[in-house]
């Protein structure tokens, strides 16, 4: 970037002294030189405003400024511009003073016009041209330079406002950054502020801690794997939310890991519809299950006293005479029983729709239980098999209770009926009252058949039988209605059984 062409500013009121100069410098040598003159330093100044120079000689002796002064004004106004200063005769310690405020050079007026002064005043030019095209240079680099890291600063803030806006509105979660100790170096996201925290309260602080001691251990043990090279994703629970965290090492340059990545995903939403899907998919399978289980129910009880019924009616039909009245009476008398085992059986199927349907009214008297009870086993004695006795006893303070009579009529008829059921002849069976200020237990227990340990689980179900029946008859919803009739007078069931030894069920009703 040569300059074609040197502009020179020459100030000297001294029309004398500006020929000898120009004259000087035409003989200098120095090529494509243009020179100007101003004989004050005001019209120096002027000149200076409008006009870029390359280089400013001037004296420092003016009408309008002298001394150490005119170099000053001219340098602070044009702090970059090449002055050498002119001075007197005998006045060298001037020249070094505006040399030592940034002048150029300085020449001594006696030896403008000597040979010497002349090669002086070349090489300032030369040298100020010099310094000027590389302070040029440099000025152009520092440009580029200025411009370049302007505009990666602005590509950095891009991009960090870009990072720093994704993460702040991470949707339904937060972006981590954890250091070896498991402590936050960055934390941002939506969730953050639904759990009211900010990330700059976060920083610094444990992530372990945040968590909850619960989740605590598990956290850790994942997380510290993460620093080992593994990605880890895993779920927690946090104030009764549930978040599913997927963390990933972030490794150095050179591959180690100083930090993670810890993305928590908010699944509370998920986690209840699969919770809602399982529920219902349970619910269709036991449906299920209790559709088969009545069908087979209902293919097998309902058989039986059908056949019977028809297998009478066509006897009866037969039997015309009077000799065969007495048989006539018997088939008569079995399909009356048939009929009432089926009117049983879609009774229990009424007070099951009932009570599920919750249309069951509960009519709570006071009356005196021993003497119910005592009613209750005598009728069940009717029904009962060959020397199966069944004994009542009572223990316990006061007879009167507050209960629904006719739910726990039904309640003890079952369950005696059942004991009556599934245990052979000549087998008692107790029937034994408990009653406590605050409690009434009643239990009734047999020696019979007994129910196969992994059936115990599944004796309230509807339709439910155990595997030991064999051919002893029934629908498998006699239980299932007496749980239901007891929790409705706020009571619990339970039992014991052990196969082939016998059967206790007890029922509890709080007073
Ligand atoms: P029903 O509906 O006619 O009463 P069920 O007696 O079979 O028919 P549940 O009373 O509900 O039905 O009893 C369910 C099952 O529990 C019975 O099938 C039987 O396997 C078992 N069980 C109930 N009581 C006893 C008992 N005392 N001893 C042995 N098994 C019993
Ligand atoms: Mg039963």
């Amino acid at each position: 970037m040569e300059p074609t062409n040197i502009h020179i500013l020459l100030i000297e009121d001294n029309p004398g002294d500006a020929k000898l100069f120009e004259i000087c410098l035409e003989e200098s040598g120095i090529d494509n030189h243009q020179i100007n003159f101003a004989g004050s330093l005001n019209q120096a100044m002027k000149v200076l405003e409008e006009k870029d120079y390359d280089i400013v000689i001037t004296d420092l002796g003016l009408p309008d400024s002298s001394g150490i002064d005119t170099f000053k004004t001219i340098s602070s106004a044009f702090p970059k511009l090449p002055v050498i200063v002119l001075t007197g005769h005998d006045d060298e310690s001037v020249g070094l003073e505006a040399v030592r405020e940034g002048a150029q050079d300085f020449i001594t007026k006696n030896q403008v016009g000597e040979h010497s002064s002349r090669s002086l005043l070349s090489k300032a030019i030369r040298y100020a041209i010099e310094r000027k095209k590389a302070e040029e240079k440099l000025q152009q680099l520092n440009l580029e330079l200025e411009q370049r890291v302007q505009e990666r600063t602005a590509e950095l803030e891009k991009s960090q406002q870009l990072y720093s806006t994704i993460a702040t509105h991470f949707p339904n979660g937060t972006i981590n950054v954890l250091d070896t100790q498991l402590k936050y170096v960055l934390t941002e996201g939506k969730e953050l502020h639904k759990q009211n925290l900010s990330s700059e309260e976060l920083i610094g602080t444990s992530y372990i801690k945040r968590i909850g001691k619960e989740m605590a251990e598990l956290a850790e043990h994942e997380l510290r794997a993460v620093f080992k090279g593994e990605s880890k994703t895993f779920e927690i629970r946090l104030n009764n939310e549930s978040y599913e965290l997927n963390a990933v090492p972030l490794p150095d340059q050179d591959g180690s890991i100083h930090q993670i990545l810890v993305v928590e995903l908010n699944i509370t939403q998920q986690k209840k519809a699969e919770e809602e899907i399982l529920n219902s998919l349970k619910k269709e399978r036991e449906l299920n299950d209790m559709k088969t289980r009545f069908v087979a129910m209902a293919s097998h009880e309902f058989r039986t006293p059908l056949s019977t019924v028809l297998s009478s009616i066509t006897l009866v039909e037969k039997y015309t005479t009077v000799e065969q009245e007495e048989k006539k009476q018997k088939h008569i008398g079995r399909i009356k029983s048939s009929v009432k085992n089926l009117t049983g059986i879609l009774d229990e199927f009424l007070s099951l729709g009932k009570l599920e349907t919750g249309s069951l009214d509960l009519t709570i008297v006071e009356f005196d239980l021993v003497e119910f009870c005592e009613e209750i086993a005598d009728a069940m004695q009717g029904e009962a098999k060959t020397g199966q006795e069944i004994s009542l006893t009572y223990e316990g303070n006061g007879k009167i209770v507050k209960l629904d009579q006719s739910i726990l009529r039904n309640i003890l008829t079952n369950l005696l009926s059942n004991a009556i059921k599934y245990s052979p002849e000549n087998k008692p069976i107790d029937f034994v009252i408990h009653k406590t200020s605050n409690q009434l237990t009643i239990s009734i227990t047999d020696k019979g058949i007994g129910i196969p340990e992994e059936d115990q689980p599944y004796m309230f179900g509807h339709f439910f039988r155990a595997t030991n029946v064999t051919n002893i008859q029934g629908t498998g919803l006699g239980l299932n209605i007496v749980k239901k009739y007891v929790e409705m007078l706020g009571g619990t069931i339970d039992f014991t059984s052990t196969q082939n030894e016998g059967t206790t069920f007890t029922v509890a009703f709080p007073q």
